[in-house]
């Protein structure tokens, strides 16, 4: 992993920093309904207040129209969680942006980002102002790196020390370890509906990985390439040929991306649509293919238990029907049975993990969903890239102060 600078390496006594937090919480009737994500920052926050520091947090939440204040998008529930969580006020602060008075306060919060009409355009008056608020700056927000915006990358251009908070660091290194230095065998599972969302990544992976597994609608375009009948199924008829060519490429290199030699099809996509069994050679002309079969599970068991580290995005089947959640609930019980360091990351995976309730079994479950997938295609995130810029320059200041 490229080198960051951590809350540790400063001294932030009597500093006030900002730190970028992702407060995106569920809220029903002002009230916080899973405060998942606040817990995760305790440790941060705790952190910086045992180095004495004054802490402002920032945040977005939801998608308002930018450059309006709207109640419904407010974090005001989030200040009243985080002010029960830690057992102190933490004050909401409605007007931040030409500078915040924390009075006798050790730690406020910003309104939503969003509401400023710059942040979603990573504008650089808004970025300047940001960095003008504080002497440090903590992006700790892992699942908004990929979105170049004011607080996640304009303010760390300009900010006389731009760091990377802990929760930051723990995402970016399970990530790496999956990825970038992983035990072999590599196992990656990319289920999902669509080849064409998930192009870059079965690209990017199918050139690392050991073993690369495709599943739900994707796989249909597989079967489809492969000259199988597939009905009916959700399939993309101009990724056939780039299906075809992964399915080549991985034959060249010895690790044949396995097909379903079995599927649960249906007549109709419903939850109360019959299922039924049948080897993917009796597929007829009016089935949906919407999971993989016994069989094949089984097959895909044998690869996961050979696995050393496994990647997962991405459902076997339509897994949201409870007579098409087989091929899912199988893989998610082998994954949580393997001794291999297993990441999953994206919103129907996670939705999937605590479905089948492995989430305790999964060595890392990414909290970005985005981000999780573009540092699966391999892309370089805006917000991680010039953290790694500010710790260059860092390090040379560093340097020479010693000298
Ligand atoms: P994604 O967002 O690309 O990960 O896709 C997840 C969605 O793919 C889930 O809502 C699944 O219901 C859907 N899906 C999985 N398998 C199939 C399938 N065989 N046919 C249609 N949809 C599927």
């Amino acid at each position: 992993m490229s080198i960051l600078v951590k809350i540790a390496d400063l001294d932030l006594s009597g500093k006030t920093v900002l730190v970028r937090e992702d407060y995106n919480v569920p809220l029903k009737n002002g009230e916080v309904t899973d405060d998942t994500r606040i817990r995760a920052t305790l440790p941060t926050i705790n952190q910086l207040l045992a180095a004495e520091a004054k802490i402002i947090l920032i945040s977005h939440l939801g998608r308002p129209k930018a450059g309006e204040y709207d109640d419904a998008f407010s974090l005001a529930p989030v200040a009243k969680r985080l002010s029960e969580l830690l057992d102190c006020e933490v004050p909401l602060i409605r007007d931040w942006v030409n500078g915040v008075d924390m009075g006798e306060h050790n730690i406020v919060l910003c309104e939503n980002a969003r509401f400023e009409a710059g942040e979603t355009k990573d504008d650089e008056e808004l970025s300047r102002k940001m960095a003008q608020m504080c002497q440090v700056y903590i992006n700790d927000a892992f699942a908004t790196a990929h979105r170049a915006q004011a607080s996640t990358h304009g303010v760390a251009k300009y900010a006389a020390v731009a760091a990377a908070g802990p929760l930051l660091i723990t995402e970016l290194k399970a990530l790496t370890k999956a990825l970038r230095d992983p035990a072999k065998p590599l196992v990656a599972i990319v289920g999902g509906a669509k080849v064409s969302t998930k192009l870059t990544i079965l690209e990017t992976l199918s050139e690392k990985v050991d073993q690369l597994i495709v599943g739900g609608g994707i796989a249909n375009t597989f079967l489809k390439s492969a000259g199988y009948e597939i009905g009916k199924s959700l399939y993309e008829p101009d990724l056939v040929n780039v299906a075809s060519s992964l399915l080549e490429k991985a034959k060249e290199k010895g690790c044949d991306i396995p097909l379903p030699v079995d599927v649960i099809v249906g007549k109709e996509f419903n939850e109360n649509a019959k299922a039924t069994i049948k080897p993917i050679s009796e597929v007829e002309a009016d089935d949906m293919i919407m999971d993989v079969g016994p069989k094949t599970s089984k097959l895909l068991n044998t690869y996961i238990n050979d696995a050393a580290t496994i990647v997962w995005n991405g459902p076997l089947g339509v897994f949201e029907f409870d007579q098409f959640s087989q091929g899912t609930a199988s893989l998610s019980k082998s994954i949580a049975a393997s001794n291999a360091y297993s990441i999953a990351g994206g919103g129907d995976t996670i939705a999937a993990i605590s479905k089948f309730k492995i989430a305790d079994d999964i060595s890392y479950i990414s909290t970005g969903g985005g981000a999780f997938l573009e540092f699966l295609e391999g892309k370089k995130l805006p917000a991680i890239e010039l953290l790694e810029e500010a710790a260059r320059a860092w390090e040379a200041m560093e340097k020479a102060r010693e000298l």
